[in-house]
């Protein structure tokens, strides 16, 4: 199978091709066909297997499907949320890498450094946001971000997520994300936790392993 096979638009394959990816991977194959589907997916898959790709490449399609009906103006689209700063700097520069031939605005918050340059760069207006939770809740307290407008939700490495104590963290985000969305969880094992977690918020997700 090639990136071709899978449907991606023109921008998206030249940027996969820059990249030197010759041919999908298993969990790409798997994965991005729901995904262009709007279906909501629980995807078990260990960092190293081409994950990020399998949610960033569908995530930006549809993204880039959106822009040809009128422009809104720039509000959080998709939301990734990751458990550690390191990471979150994976997954943008991931959605950075593939974004290049689109003009879809990627950005990625994390705590430990200082709030006020994320704030500027948020208030810019971005469709595609990657956060960690702790920094995310508090820029939506500040009400720096908003995101009633978000359509896809990423749930990614849900295992170490819920390892790390941030259960409620998540909860309360996929609430605070207030329209019914497509929700991708990835985890690199599903254990009973994540299963729970994912049995309240998923619709019929299809699973996927690899
Ligand atoms: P991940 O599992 O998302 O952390 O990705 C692991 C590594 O695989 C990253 O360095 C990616 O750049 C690389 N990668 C992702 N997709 C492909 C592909 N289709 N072909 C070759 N390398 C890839």
């Amino acid at each position: 199978m090639s990136f071709k096979d899978l449907q991606l638009r023109k921008p998206l394959l030249r940027a996969v091709a820059e990249t030197g990816y010759d041919s999908p991977t298993r969990v790409q194959e798997k994965t991005i066909p729901y995904v262009l589907e709007k279906r909501d997916v629980i995807v078990s898959a260990q960092t190293g297997t081409g994950k990020t790709a399998a949610f960033a490449l569908p995530i930006l399609q549809l993204l880039l499907d959106k822009q040809d009906a009128p422009k809104k103006g720039k509000t959080i689209k998709a939301l990734i949320v990751s458990p550690t700063r390191e990471l979150a700097l994976q997954i943008q520069d991931n959605f950075k890498t593939y974004s290049t031939y689109t003009n879809l605005r990627t950005t990625v918050i994390y705590g430990g450094v200082s709030i006020d340059p994320q704030k500027d760069v948020l208030n810019k207006g971005i469709d595609i946001l990657i956060a960690t939770p702790g920094r995310l809740l508090d820029l939506h307290k500040q009400d720096v971000v908003n995101l009633d407008y978000v359509e896809i939700l990423v749930l990614d490495e849900a295992d170490l997520m819920l390892d790390m104590g941030f259960l409620d963290d998540v909860k309360k985000i996929e609430r605070l994300c207030t329209r019914e969305k497509q929700i991708l969880l990835f985890s690199a094992t599903i254990p009973y936790k994540v299963e729970q977690l994912a049995n309240s918020i998923l619709h019929d997700p299809k699973r996927i392993e690899v």
